[in-house]
């Protein structure tokens, strides 16, 4: 079966059509600027990558360029949208409502909607791409897969917040942690790649990219996660503070003159190695910056090591020990100075690293050393396969 995988944002719009059977991506694209101008950039596979200019004042007209694309004679991967089997959608924020993924009907998406205040960026979005995709593509079934699921494991001692019991009974307010089709697919994999049973390894999985979470998976399940309500929490990010000590935000307010809104834009775009360094939100130009002598670059560089360092050793305090470790997404499936950099706070777990292992990108890889006490790895993720696989599963 074909599945098409949507990742709907407020003004963008990500796809992949992919063979549920082969697993290969038949094709893949992003819409941007809706409801702005609008730009339309496909590529077949082994085809070349086209973007053009095109009119998309809503979501409705993004998923008709799409399937416009997809089906088109000449450069289109499918006769009809009768060769789409399912959708698979991507969703943000399940709240405590699911814990995994689920046929959307009309109550799904009420539900959803219902979380909206907890991601109010980003399910309104999800949203308006299922209801793009119902109009044009009537009668083909559709699956919501949500970024919180498979966090909802978490025992109440680690989605609790140390504040009063009533926002959590009135307003839900917990620990969610965000990447769970990440840390999933990643942890599922490691076991695979290891012959290991999944459900008998205690794993911490290392999800750096832009926004970067680390989880704790304990015989399978999600048991620990840095992201918490919000994807503001835990680690130094791209440009999100991470932790901080939560009175900074009064004092900052009244020196610098910042309403609520002020203070959550400095901590959400204007923080992390970014707001540290001065520099980039990139990994690749800090380097850059670092190696010519920046000393702000490197200090962001090693803070972030550093925060992931003390994640990691929390979570092997959660789980009563570690067999396996983790790096994937942008940073930790290509950046191995910033890999060694973790493991290097990380001798006392009886971690030895491989240089030349460590050296490799991109690939599946095991980068620690036969006696090194944890298995460290780099498993590339693949969020849109895992959506599919989980799409094919309900349909
Ligand atoms: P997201 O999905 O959160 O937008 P990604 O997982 O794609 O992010 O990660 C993007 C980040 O990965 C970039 O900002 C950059 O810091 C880092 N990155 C990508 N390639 C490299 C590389 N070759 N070396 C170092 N860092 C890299």
């Amino acid at each position: 079966m074909n599945v098409l995988v949507i990742n709907c944002g407020s003004s963008s719009l990500k796809f992949q059509l992919i063979n549920s059977d082969t697993e290969a991506v038949l094709a893949k694209g992003l819409c941007e600027r809706i409801g702005i101008d609008g730009r339309l950039t496909y590529q077949p596979a082994g085809g070349e990558k086209k973007t053009e200019d095109k009119a998309m004042p809503t979501h409705t007209e993004a998923i008709q360029f799409v399937i416009d694309a997809l089906t088109d004679a000449e450069r289109g991967v499918v006769k009809s949208l009768e060769e789409i089997g399912a959708v698979g959608h991507r969703v943000v924020h399940g709240g405590e409502k699911f814990a995994s993924s689920v046929v959307i009907t009309e109550e799904v998406k009420k539900a959803i909607e219902e979380c909206n205040d907890l991601a109010p960026l980003h399910n309104p979005a999800n949203l308006i791409g299922i209801d793009a995709c119902e109009k044009l593509m009537p009668g083909t079934p559709m699956v919501a897969v949500f970024d919180t699921a498979f966090h909802q494991t978490m025992p109440d001692t680690a989605y609790m917040y140390g504040l009063p019991y009533e926002y959590y009974d009135k307003y839900k307010v917990r620990r969610y942690g965000f990447h769970g089709t990440s840390h999933s697919f990643v942890s599922k994999r490691v076991a695979e790649f290891l012959g290991k049973p999944y459900d008998a390894t205690r794993t911490i999985v290392c999800h750096l990219g832009n926004g970067s979470s680390i989880c704790a998976v304990k015989n399978g399940k999600s048991v620990d996660t840095s992201m918490g309500l919000t994807p503001l929490e835990g680690l130094v990010m791209g440009t999100r503070s991470g932790d901080i000590d939560p009175a900074i935000m009064e004092f900052i307010a009244k020196k610098e003159g910042l309403d609520i809104a002020g203070l959550m834009n400095v901590l959400n775009k204007k923080s992390g190695v970014e707001g540290v360094s001065g520099v980039s939100s990139d990994f690749r130009d800090l380097a850059n910056a670092a190696a010519e002598g920046n000393k702000r670059a490197e200090l962001a560089l090693e803070m972030f090591a550093y925060r992931v360092a003390k994640y990691v050793g929390s979570y092997a305090a959660a789980m009563n020990g570690v067999d396996n470790i983790v790096f994937t997404a942008g940073i930790g499936e290509n950046d191995g100075q910033t890999r060694a950099r973790i493991c290097s706070y990380l001798g006392y777990l009886g971690i030895e690293i491989d240089a030349e292992a460590n050296g490799k990108r991109g690939e599946e890889i095991v980068i620690s050393t036969p006696d090194s006490k944890v298995t460290v790895l780099v498993i590339p993720t693949n969020e849109e396969l895992a959506i599919a696989r989980e799409t094919v599963a309900l349909v």
